[in-house]
């Protein structure tokens, strides 16, 4: 039976694939032909001339180096050879000589390969003894009697393969379908446009990419595949933003000389430079009634807090609330203490909501939010839960925005008790958001950078060392403390287990009887009650603690400027930024600051990330090299940001066409503004159907 083909047409029906090979083009993620279509090489090799055998062998050295040949013949034997090294071994012939094909590890091969079979095979080829022989060749096979007819050698595609399918068979079943699917593959982008971006039809970029007659074409066809990928998504984000400021509203929050004057004398500071740059470009987006959907970036210690405070100063003194979120209870609680600090003494209201309160302080709380007694909230993503409700939620700050996702920003949104004025919100991150990344996934954002640190801090001192050196390290410490400084010591676990790490209790108890005998100690993580928490970092502030030693529940927010030592122990476990924001709990003071990185060799990824802690202490470059050394889906992965990594656009290598799809999906939205109209319908369908969920276009279309 003959079906035509379509895209749709499952991969089962294709001439030659059939159901028997149609589960391992399903392991590879193909289903119908479309999917096919879109299975894009890994790279090309340019094939090579075809020889007799005897042409072959004469240009091969006897004792040389291995050389690529192309051949034709008839397989004349097949052997499977169970020895140790389990291979299919067979003969090929044409009417000047024999070779002999080697695979290894495909058995399956028994089966497809058959005396009197045509073929034609390529690969490397080297003489053993007397004779010549291929290991692992690609081969396919020649319609009976097809007659051998020069043609131009092309760049065959090489596709991602499976065990049991080859590269080439994908090439086969490409070959039947490629011309008839691609037929029927409509174009998003009309005609004037691509002229004018010199971009290829959809259908040729992918026949440039399948079946390229240059060298010239695949970058051309890839181009073509990127730019509709990164142009795609940046209209999403724009819709998505046009419809915030379009249908939804939020307060528009007073402010004048009086109320700047009143806030700011809550700080015991002056502010700086970058911190009023930036409080400017708050303000002014907070006494509009569009609501606000503004990133905060500023290096650790860059003094983010008070900045974010005074929003939601601003939304008080126009008689509404705030609420700022934190990703981790002990975080939560060391901002409530901070900006109860700040505030004490005043007549603001804060309340600090996190997961543990008893059941009657939860209801207290709660009916205080909802009355408008409580001016401004702190705590986790218990404010999330759906009994929180504001009599009148203004400002929402966020803190750490990657350890939250787009759709947790959303919720927090509709927290309001009107659900068309949504509150403004401000979301704050330490770990600075690649410049090449911010215009992708933060797309959405506007963003506000603070770029200088506070006065009177002095650079971090960081040291790499041995773990074989860790006496010496803890002499050092032992030293410091001995002289009035404290230090957080940072291990990988809570509890002993057998990866031979160092654990918070046991290396607390060996530094109590060994280095730091004699001190005060105590041991921090995130396991401890509250109560516990809060008693040990009240201690430590107060100075009465000397050394905590700790996991990394410290690397946010914690900010005990006294503190000047870190040690980090097995550090080649941790995350660059993560190293990064652990270093920043110190360096807060003018005193000189000593971070102390222990670490053996580890991969070589490890030691990257640990070399370029060593070599600065600039977040923003820390960003881009962590971006460098794990690529984009993994700093801000598709779980962490809710949006999918490409498949065909690479960055920070396509910046460029970031960069111009950018602009055009600005310019487009401004023609026409949903995407309405027959001429970009197919364009807003398959907008939707690559972002609707994750952007949550859900309510724009
Ligand atoms: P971030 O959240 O950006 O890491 P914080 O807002 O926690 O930084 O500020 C770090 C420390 O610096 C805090 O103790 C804060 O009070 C202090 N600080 C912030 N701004 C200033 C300033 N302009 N001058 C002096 N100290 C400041
Ligand atoms: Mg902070």
């Amino acid at each position: 039976m003959h079906t035509p083909i379509k895209l749709t047409t499952n991969i089962a029906d294709v001439t030659g694939v059939g159901p028997l090979h149609a589960e391992s083009f399903r392991r590879l993620g193909i289903r119908c032909v479309a999917d096919l279509i879109r299975h894009l090489p890994l790279r090309y090799e340019q094939e090579l001339p075809e020889q007799s055998i005897a042409e072959a062998s004469a240009c091969i050295g006897r004792s040389g180096p291995e050389a690529n040949i192309s051949l034709r013949g008839e397989i004349a034997t097949v052997r499977w050879i169970p020895a140790r090294r389990r291979r299919v071994e067979a003969s090929l012939e044409d009417p000047t000589g024999t070779v002999r094909l080697t695979w290894f590890n495909s058995p399956w091969l028994r089966d497809r390969l058959h005396p009197g079979l045509s073929v034609r095979v390529w690969g490397r080829a080297k003489w053993h003894g007397r004779l010549l022989q291929m290991v692992n060749p690609r081969w396919e096979t020649l319609r009976a009697g097809e007659p051998h007819v020069p043609r131009p050698q092309r760049l065959r595609p090489i596709y991602p393969a499976g065990d049991e399918i080859s590269s080439v068979r994908i090439e086969q079943a490409l070959e039947i379908v490629r011309d008839a699917a691609l037929g029927q593959l409509d174009d998003h982008l009309h005609q004037d446009y691509r002229r004018r971006r010199e971009l290829p039809t959809l259908a040729e970029a992918y026949r440039m990419l399948h079946r390229p007659v240059d060298a010239d074409e695949p970058p051309a066809g890839r181009r073509r595949l990127a730019f509709d990928e990164l142009l795609l998504l940046q209209l999403g984000v724009m819709l998505k933003r046009r419809h915030r400021r379009n249908t939804l509203t939020a307060p528009a929050l007073k402010h004048d000389e009086a109320i700047d004057a009143h806030i700011t004398a809550r700080f015991g500071f002056r502010l700086t430079g970058s911190q009023r740059a930036v409080i400017d470009e708050i303000a002014a987006d907070l006494k509009a009634t569009t609501p606000m959907n503004r990133l905060l970036q500023g290096d650790v210690g860059a003094g983010k807090t008070v900045v974010a405070l005074y929003g939601m100063l601003m939304a008080v003194a126009s008689g509404h609330q705030a609420a700022l979120m934190a990703p981790t209870e002990l975080l939560a609680e060391q901002h409530f203490a901070s900006i109860s600090g700040m505030l004490a003494g005043g007549r603001v209201s804060i309340e600090l909501l996190t997961g543990s309160p008893t059941p009657a302080q939860r209801r207290g709380i709660l009916t205080r939010l909802a009355s408008g007694e409580i001016d401004i909230l702190v705590g986790t993503h218990a404010l999330l839960t759906a009994n929180v409700r504001f009599a009148s939620l203004a400002v929402t700050v966020i803190d750490e925005q990657h350890r939250f996702g787009v759709h947790q920003r959303a919720a927090m949104r509709t927290k309001g008790r009107d659900t068309d004025v949504v509150p403004h919100t401000l979301v704050m991150t330490a770990t600075p958001i690649p410049r090449t990344l911010s215009l992708t996934v933060f797309g959405d954002l506007d963003i506000s950078t603070i770029r200088e640190l506070p006065p009177g801090r002095s650079p971090i001192q960081t040291r790499l060392l041995r773990q074989a050196q860790a006496d010496e390290v803890y002499t050092e410490v032992q030293r410091r403390l001995a002289g009035g400084e404290q230090a957080y010591i940072v291990v990988p676990v809570i509890d002993e287990s057998d990866l031979g790490l160092k654990d918070v209790n046991s290396h607390l108890d060996s530094l109590k009887r060994g280095l730091l005998h004699g001190l005060r100690l105590a041991a921090l993580h995130g396991r401890l009650d509250r109560t516990r928490r809060e008693e040990v970092m009240g201690l430590f502030r107060a100075g009465r603690i000397d050394a905590l030693i700790s996991t990394t529940v410290i690397e946010v927010g914690v900010d005990v400027p006294n503190a000047s030592v870190m040690v980090i122990e097995h550090a080649e476990r941790f995350g660059l930024a993560q190293l990064h924001q652990l270093r920043g709990r110190i360096g807060r003071a003018t005193r000189r600051s000593l971070c102390l990185l222990l670490s053996d060799p580890a991969t070589p990824e490890a030691q990257l990330r640990l070399e370029a802690i060593t070599s600065t202490t600039d977040g923003f470059e820390i960003a881009e090299r962590d971006l460098a050394i794990r690529g984009p889906g993994e700093v801000f992965g598709a779980r962490q940001s809710g949006l999918a990594p490409f498949r065909v656009a690479d960055l920070p290598r396509d910046l460029e066409l970031l960069r111009l799809a950018r602009r055009d999906a600005k310019a487009w939205i401004q023609d026409n503004p949903t995407l309405g109209g027959e001429r970009d319908r197919l364009l807003r369908k398959r907008l939707l159907k690559a972002h609707g969920k994750s952007l949550g276009l859900g309510d724009v279309a």
